[in-house]
């Protein structure tokens, strides 16, 4: 089975490799010729990952899926949510979008976040949405050079670790992409 993931993210693109059995073969955005950002205006994970995954199946043809993710802090009422990408602005760097939660819960007792990601798949002329989340706090300062965005201030629940510190299978394993994928990864092999 070949099957496009909508990403231009190489990490995400490794992480939902590594997790995928053989016989489901990813195509990257790259592989199908497409370098065009593809919009992403909805006001939910779920409506952004479905747009997404329809504008691969609309202009290119292929079944497709795609994910959002999102990082929502309980002191912040759920920001930044569906918009973690551009928290400190358009240019999306994780350095000043880490920055900006740093210094929002400066003071902050209560760090507890969580990430979770919406995969949405269009398979066959049908849909399907699978939910993925990891519970945890946000750190006083960054720990870890591994993974990007906003690993390195994410401490997973029951770990003395961020996301930055961990390997990638390590992350996987516990994640919300991890957990959405696997979901994603059993309803593709029970086709
Ligand atoms: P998107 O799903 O690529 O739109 O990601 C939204 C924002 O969340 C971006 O700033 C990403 O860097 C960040 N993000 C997504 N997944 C992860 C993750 O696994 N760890 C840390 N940050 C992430």
């Amino acid at each position: 089975m070949k099957i496009v993931f909508a990403t231009n993210n190489p990490n995400k693109l490794n992480e939902i490799k590594a997790l995928m059995p053989l016989g489901i073969d990813i195509l990257s955005l790259k592989e199908i010729g497409c370098n065009e950002d593809i919009p992403e205006t909805g006001i939910t994970l779920e409506a952004n990952a479905f747009q997404k995954a329809y504008y691969i199946k609309e202009h290119y043809g292929y079944d497709c899926f795609a994910d959002d993710t999102g990082l929502e802090i309980e002191a912040l009422s759920g920001a930044p949510g569906v918009y973690s990408a551009r928290y400190a602005g358009p240019e999306r760097n994780a350095e000043s979008n880490m920055e900006k939660i740093l210094n929002k819960l400066k003071g902050n007792v209560n760090r507890k976040a969580q990430f979770r990601t919406a995969i949405a798949l269009i398979l066959n002329g049908e849909e399907q949405l699978f939910e993925g989340i990891v519970e945890g706090h946000i750190s006083e300062a960054r720990q870890g050079k591994k993974g990007f965005g906003y690993d390195p201030i994410f401490f997973p629940e029951n770990e003395q670790r961020s996301f930055a510190q961990m390997s990638m299978s390590e992350k996987g394993a516990i994640s919300h992409r991890g957990r959405a994928v696997r979901k994603l990864v059993d309803f593709l092999i029970s086709m």
